[in-house]
């Protein structure tokens, strides 16, 4: 068995993201000691139910002490008290990073509490789903999906080099670029689509017109395929708004402006320019495919992507 990469791993927030973590890198002996941390004690005893590390504790500190690798895992809002709380008992040589969906604002918020002699190298991984908590994650989470750096001027390549393996062990693929690119990236790749589908789902939940039964019953012609998007973890997705505000703002900006040359399209009858943008997008959902981004099965793949519990 190849040796773990690790001695000591602490994940600090241990919900989708975090226990997903966990369970890859027990499953790929990546560290030699998995120490647990998160806010409750309710989701810290469901952690050491499920057996996901070594040791559990409610305080931050003591988990990150002596650990090689620091990896945080809450919502972005709450990245600064967290680094301010594990500040101290970082241990000299040792990596920290976060898995927060904006980069900008968690830099902002970690940066200055980082000690000296700590490497901080911010991270984000374009993997996910609608669930959370401890019992949401899996080990096949992160595979063949893309893990972004955004490491800082003074970063230590060496420091980037062993985090990137860490990420290739999980089975991710690893980009860099920096914190405000991968925000306004974002914004439109990940940001606008689920707030979008926050803004369908309420509104059909609004229409009078329409009673709910009917939304429910007839789902299935579109309005489902939203709602996956729309369940997502609502204190995050507060934060990703709160946090990445600009861009957001200015992609949102442009949204409403092709949305309103839609509509003036349908309105006088433009149908080859529907059609135009009709076949245009159709060829992004192929690129996807191509990429290896999802699959080419009907019904969004939905029956396939069924993941098994690790
Ligand atoms: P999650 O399943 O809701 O888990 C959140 C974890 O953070 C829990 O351990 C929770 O602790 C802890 N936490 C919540 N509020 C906290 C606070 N105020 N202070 C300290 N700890 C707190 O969330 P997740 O989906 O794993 O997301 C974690 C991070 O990953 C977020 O920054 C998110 O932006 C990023 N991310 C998410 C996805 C996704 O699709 N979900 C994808 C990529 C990146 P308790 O349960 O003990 O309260």
């Amino acid at each position: 068995m190849v040796e773990p990469l690790l001695d000591r791993i602490a994940l600090i927030g241990i919900g989708l993201i975090g226990s997903s973590l966990a369970r890859v890198v027990r499953r790929e002996n990546l560290a030699r000691h998995i120490a647990i941390s998160t806010r409750s004690a309710k989701t810290l005893e469901r952690a050491e139910e499920l057996g996901l590390g070594n040791s559990y504790t409610t305080d931050p500190a003591a988990a990150v002490a002596d650990a090689d690798l620091v990896v945080v895992s809450v919502p972005v809002g709450s990245s600064g008290a967290v680094a301010e709380e594990i500040a101290p008992a970082l241990k000299r040589g040792a990596i920290l990073t976060d898995v927060g969906s904006t980069k900008s604002s968690v830099i902002a918020q970690m940066a200055p509490h980082v000690p000296e002699g700590v490497h901080f190298i911010p991270g984000h991984p374009l993997a996910g789903t609608e669930k959370s908590g401890p019992d949401a994650g899996f080990a096949e989470l992160f595979e063949n999906r893309w893990c972004i750096f955004t490491p800082l001027a003074d970063t230590d390549p060496q420091a980037l080099e062993k985090l990137s393996e860490f990420w290739r062990r999980c089975g991710s693929n690893i980009d860099t670029m920096d914190a405000e690119h991968h925000d306004r990236t974002l914004a439109i790749v990940s940001h606008l689509p689920h707030i979008i589908a926050y803004n369908i789902v309420g509104t059909a939940d609004d229409l009078e017109t329409v009673t709910k039964s009917e939304v429910i019953k007839y789902s299935a012609s579109g309005f489902r395929d939203f709602t996956r998007l729309a369940a997502s973890d609502p204190t995050m997705w507060r934060d990703v708004c709160l946090h990445n505000r600009e861009a957001i703002l200015e992609m949102l900006a442009r949204f409403s402006e092709d949305l309103a040359s839609l509509q003036r399209a349908i309105r006088w009858g433009e149908g080859d320019k529907l059609f135009e943008l009709f076949t245009r997008t159709r060829a992004i959902r192929r690129s996807i495919i191509e990429a290896g981004q999802d699959i080419d099965a009907p019904d969004f793949g939905r029956q396939a992507v069924e993941h098994p519990k690790s």
